[in-house]
């Protein structure tokens, strides 16, 4: 965003101070701050992360839009870029992370597996997309995406924030808090929030199975 972006226009600012003097909203200058300042979490799941290498690089050199300093640590994180092929071993790793970053935070899926599994869609150990655990707020279509398709989604990104309000963001509500329960890794996947859903099932399998060896049994004494 320009300083031209940032003055409101309907306030004229004389002359003289023109080049000295912004008159904003709070709204402004903070997305502004923050839109201007997006620090990415630096780790990658497969082929894309080396994509999102090149693009912190130096011919396209994403410093240009304040997000050179990719973080080691989700604390001082703003963006997770879910950079390539996501397992079913590397979800609960995944969502963990992303529960120990602050708000206010944003998901960006790069490329077709972390938008929807891609070639390995359906696959035993591959998960369908990371949507299916984190809300994602921008998807770029790619196998792999270029450098110039994540920078575009890193824009879209600035964009969005740049909409976004103080008075209606959900972080700052005394109420919110948002924790994403761990998917557990066993035979398969397990949300846990869905534990007595699987309870009931596995007793309903289990009563079936009774009944299949009692009749068994039966017909084996006649
Ligand atoms: S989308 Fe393509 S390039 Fe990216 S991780 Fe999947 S297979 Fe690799």
């Amino acid at each position: 965003m320009t300083r031209k972006n940032i003055n409101k226009p309907d306030i004229k600012v004389p002359p003289e101070l023109q080049h000295q003097v912004a008159v904003t909203t709070l709204d402004k200058i903070y997305n502004w701050g923050r839109a201007s300042s997006i620090w990415p979490m630096m780790f990658g799941l497969a082929c894309c992360a080396i994509e999102m290498i090149i693009t912190a690089a130096s011919r396209y050199d994403f410093a240009r839009f304040g997000m050179e300093v990719m973080r080691p640590s989700p604390r001082q994180a703003d963006v997770m870029i879910v950079s390539g092929t996501v397992t079913k071993k590397m979800v609960p790793q995944i969502v963990r992370l992303y529960n120990q970053m602050g708000e206010p935070k944003y998901v960006l899926a790069m490329g077709a597996c972390a938008s929807g599994g891609g070639p390995f869609k359906e696959g035993y150990n591959v998960v369908s997309g990371i949507d299916k655990f984190l809300p994602v707020d921008i998807y770029i279509p790619g196998c792999p995406p270029t450098p110039q398709a994540l920078l575009h989604g890193l824009i879209v990104l600035q964009k969005k924030i740049e909409k976004e309000k103080l008075s209606t963001s959900e972080w700052y509500k005394k109420e919110f808090h948002e924790e994403i329960p761990v998917p557990l890794l066993g035979p398969d996947l397990m949300d846990p929030r869905k534990f007595s859903l699987y309870m009931e099932k596995s007793k309903t399998v289990e009563e079936d199975q009774t009944t299949i060896d009692i009749s068994e049994s039966s017909i084996g004494e006649v």
